[in-house]
């Protein structure tokens, strides 16, 4: 999958069209990338709306999803997410199904595109874990009013995209990467996250490494965003950011983005389907024609690339023949007589030069399943997780009650995380669902021992079963010493 610069070798693409605005700044791009000579053949495939009209639930085709795989490669325009019918986001499945774990938003600003930022030299890329943390999307009710969404962030899920913005910072001649995280709140998975940070940085000694709390890294965003080069975090916090970031620089409309993985590459605008203006020749095509730069830089076709992106950026400086969005009102023209512009102006250079690019590989990762096996592993106790109408106090009473003559005892209970048995004099609200934490009277080290504590477990659910209703165990282990659990707010 690569075709180097001035050869007339062509790559395969495959071309996702999509839905409502998609198909037009589709056919621009590639007027576009076709008028500069880009060594690239399309493969048109079919995604979206029509798709889950088809009854496909994933909202992709089979044969879209075998082209992708053949071909390594997909420029797709944004897909609808049909709202009352179809299953998933076509979106998440192309992700998901292909493992693009790293979502890479640069965010610069573009010479003509007036923002609130303008002039600051924002110049920054945001890389985003793109497939764990809750858009793993693992929901429970875990009683009628009480909904569970798990947040599952994982070592080698952290590791990869770590090095994926530590690789990316050098490929593109950064200095500097930040890691922005809860991880003063969720000190286990956005822990990990900050941990494989501290752990990974020191083999990228040229690159200045800073870790930063995603709240403040909000608010720095907006007073003081020239600060960040590379920006790593989480699925979620990513989402939020680089939407943020964005909006420094003139907003979704411009910004591009792509989804890498250990096969595939998928390069697309940030923006939707913009349903209000389809089919009218309205929409400006910047943001996926900058995603196809991006994508020619990732094949290796450095030539058509900047010759492109320095056309852009003309067209965007001199502000003649610019879409609706980018001009003063009632001066914007249609996305054909910007597209004819921005090839009228092939070939001349901006004032904006575009950035040295070397080729960013992703760290290949064996095809098994990661497992770490600690050196020590105990089992300490089990959270059970009921549904129950009882005030904190009598619940308590009755669960201390049924743990007698266990080979448990109770240690507290907790209401959305705050300890409220035994009472510690706080306030918390109650909702129906109790985390109760029953540690072993005596903790079982499981490499010394041929006790597995399951007929244990199995003994105190029995009996907490008999008068409770509950939903699910957590078991509570130590890896190597060290307690595998957070304790609830509250707790001595
Ligand atoms: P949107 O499609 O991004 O549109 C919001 C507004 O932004 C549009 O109404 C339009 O503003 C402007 N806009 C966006 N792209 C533009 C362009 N290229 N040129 C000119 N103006 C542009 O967001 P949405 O309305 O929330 O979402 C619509 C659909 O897109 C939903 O089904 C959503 O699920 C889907 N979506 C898909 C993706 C993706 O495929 N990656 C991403 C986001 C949303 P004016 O109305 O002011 O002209």
């Amino acid at each position: 999958m690569s075709a180097a610069a001035g050869t007339t070798k062509k790559t395969i693409v495959t071309a996702l069209p999509g839905d409502g605005i998609g198909p037009e700044v589709m056919a621009a791009t590639m007027k576009i990338l076709a008028a500069a000579n880009a060594p690239i053949e399309w493969e048109m495939a079919e995604a979206g709306a029509e798709v889950f009209k088809k009854g496909i639930g994933t909202g992709v085709t089979r044969e879209a999803l075998d082209s992708i795989a053949r071909n390594g490669l997909a420029l797709k325009s944004p897909l609808e997410t049909p709202v009352g019918f179809g299953g998933k986001s076509a979106n998440v499945t192309l992700r998901k199904y292909f493992e693009l774990y790293a979502n890479i938003r640069p965010v610069r600003e573009l010479p003509g595109v007036m923002a609130p930022f303008t002039g600051r030299g924002i110049d920054m890329v945001i890389v985003r874990e793109n497939v764990e943390d809750v858009y793993a999307g693992i929901e429970h009710m875990q009683t009628p009013s009480v909904a569970q969404c798990l947040k599952l962030m994982t070592a080698p899920g952290c590791e990869r995209i770590v090095r994926a913005a530590f690789g990316l910072a050098m490929a593109e001649d950064r200095n500097k990467v930040t890691c922005a995280t809860k991880a003063n709140i969720m000190k286990l998975t956005e822990g990990m996250m900050k941990r494989m940070f501290e752990k990974v940085g020191p083999d990228f000694p040229s690159i200045a490494q800073e870790h930063i709390i995603i709240d403040n890294c909000a608010h720095q965003l907006v007073i003081a965003p020239e600060q960040f080069d590379v920006i790593v975090t989480s699925n979620m916090n990513g989402d939020i950011i680089s939407d943020l970031a964005a909006g420094l620089v003139g907003g979704l409309g411009i910004a591009p983005s792509s989804n890498l993985g250990d096969h595939v590459a998928m390069f697309e605008a940030v923006h939707g389907s913009a349903p209000q203006i389809a089919g009218k020749g309205l929409a400006n095509p910047t943001a996926l024609l900058s995603a196809a730069i991006m994508l020619l830089r990732y094949i290796g076709a450095f030539t058509a690339a900047e010759e492109i992106e320095q056309g852009l950026f003309i067209t965007l400086a001199e502000g003649k023949n610019l879409t609706g969005d980018l001009s003063p009102r009632g001066h914007g023209v249609g996305t054909d007589a910007f597209t004819d512009q921005v090839i009228a102006n092939l070939g001349r250079s901006s004032n904006l030069a575009s950035r040295d690019y070397k080729k960013f590989e992703l760290l290949a990762w064996p095809e098994l399943t990661a497992h770490v096996e600690p050196d020590r592993r105990a089992l300490v106790g089990i959270d059970v997780f009921l549904e129950s109408e009882l005030g904190a106090d009598e619940l308590g009473k009755a669960l201390a009650a049924i743990a007698e003559d266990t080979p448990f005892r109770l240690n507290g209970v907790s209401n959305r995380g705050v300890q409220v048995y035994p009472s510690t004099g706080g306030q918390t609200f109650l909702v129906d669902h109790f985390a109760c934490r029953f540690m072993f009277k005596t903790p079982i080290d499981l490499n010394a021992s041929l006790a597995t504590g399951q007929p244990e477990i199995s003994y105190l659910v029995q009996r907490i079963g008999a008068k409770f209703t509950w939903m699910h165990i957590e078991k509570l282990q130590s890896f190597d010493g060290k307690d595998a659990f957070e304790r609830p707010q509250g707790e001595g």
